[in-house]
């Protein structure tokens, strides 16, 4: 008997591999180095067993999306959760995308944007950045009004490159969706904002094709929990409520992104240090032969060496997992790695130095 084939226009579709291999410095994932302190955990056990397991879950995350909304100043009604920013843009594509739409996105960038487009059924549309991965607002522009996209996606800071985008990029990009009759969305991917200079939350207002999404897994050090939010016009909250799955996301994690909120004071002593640990170590690659950093507002540096293939596999050697970019298009040479602790940045820079010299 022949098994059950993938879609057709599927066929040739590749998994998402971020390769885990069990080393000592495990610095390719952009999570956060510190879990969660131990109060978190005594208050988040406290609430699951004191819910109410028999029965479903809050369909509407009501006290999550109000715990939520009030830390960032913005509405419950605009604000959306789901199981990790990943769902959050799944659904964002599950209800605007679909047969017969288009997604643009500008590349290099997130890969998920393109590959959930893709599972969707989204038609895909590729703009470019510029050498040094910057993006030609002017350029972007042009490519919003050829294009007409149904959804347009911009990470800043920008995943795998560091790239944090000015606010006028942003406001130009709307300013040329606000003034076409087609209607149109543009999604701003802010899974590292809270590293960086400017976020666009506070662009975000009823009326405005804007949704910013944000996530527990970096900052938070939640990645396990798996919470993703957005913050959208109240329309569009509304929209995504019809288009996920009913009930879900669980009584657990619906308490773990509310107790989290609680400890605001640790997460930004975490934000804080690692923001000064990413300047040391963007200083430390720049001052080495054959290494090329890119400037950062995330906690992680994207850097291009001579051999980045030989790099990597020397790192690995060494005990230090970094993210392998080298063979990609348009990352040629490049790796990223992720801000650990100072003990495993220092690892890191030691291994550096030991597989540059070798
Ligand atoms: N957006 C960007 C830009 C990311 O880098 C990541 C994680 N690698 C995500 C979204 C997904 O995060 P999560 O699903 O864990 O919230």
């Amino acid at each position: 008997m022949s098994g059950p084939r993938l879609r057709d226009d599927l066929g040739d579709l590749e998994g998402y591999h971020s390769p885990q291999v069990d080393v000592a410095v495990r610095l390719n994932t952009n999570e956060s180095p510190y879990p969660p302190p131990p109060e978190f955990f005594e208050a988040w056990t406290a609430a699951v067993s004191g819910s109410a397991a028999h029965r479903y879950p809050d369909r509407a995350a009501i006290s999550l999306r109000s715990a939520l909304g009030g830390f960032l100043g913005q509405p419950t009604e605009r604000v959306f959760c789901a199981n990790g920013s990943n769902e959050v843009l799944q659904t964002l594509l599950l209800g605007y995308g679909g047969p017969g739409r288009t997604a643009l996105v500008f590349e290099p960038s997130y890969v998920l944007h393109a590959h959930i487009a893709r599972i969707t059924g989204t038609g895909v549309v590729t703009g470019e950045r510029q050498p040094d991965f910057r993006l030609d607002p002017a350029a972007a522009v042009r490519l919003v009004e050829e294009v007409e996209p149904d959804v347009i996606f911009l990470t800043t800071p920008n995943n795998p490159t560091g790239m944090v985008e000015p606010r006028e990029t942003v406001e130009a990009l709307l300013e040329r969706i606000a003034a076409r009759s087609k209607p149109g969305l543009l999604v701003i991917d802010e899974a590292y904002a809270e590293f960086s200079p400017w976020t666009a939350i506070d662009v975000v207002a009823d009326g405005v094709p804007l949704v910013v999404v944000r996530t527990y897994s970096k900052v938070w050090s939640m990645a396990a929990f798996r919470l993703g939010f957005c913050i959208a016009p109240a329309a569009v909250v509304a929209d995504l409520e019809k288009v996920v799955l009913p009930y879900h996301l669980s009584v657990p994690t619906q308490l773990a992104g509310t107790v989290a909120l609680r400890f605001t004071g640790e997460m930004g002593a975490r934000v804080a240090s690692i923001k000064t640990e990413r300047d040391r170590v963007g200083a430390a690659l720049a001052a080495l032969d054959g290494v090329e950093p890119f400037p950062s507002g995330a906690n992680f540096i994207l850097f291009r060496s001579t051999d980045g293939q030989a790099t990597w596999e020397g790192l690995l050697r060494a005990g230090v997992l970094v993210r392998n970019f080298a063979r990609w298009p348009r990352l040629d040479n490049c790796l990223r790695v992720t801000i650990g602790r100072p003990e495993e940045n220092d690892a890191f820079l030691a291994a550096m130095k030991e597989v540059l010299a070798a």
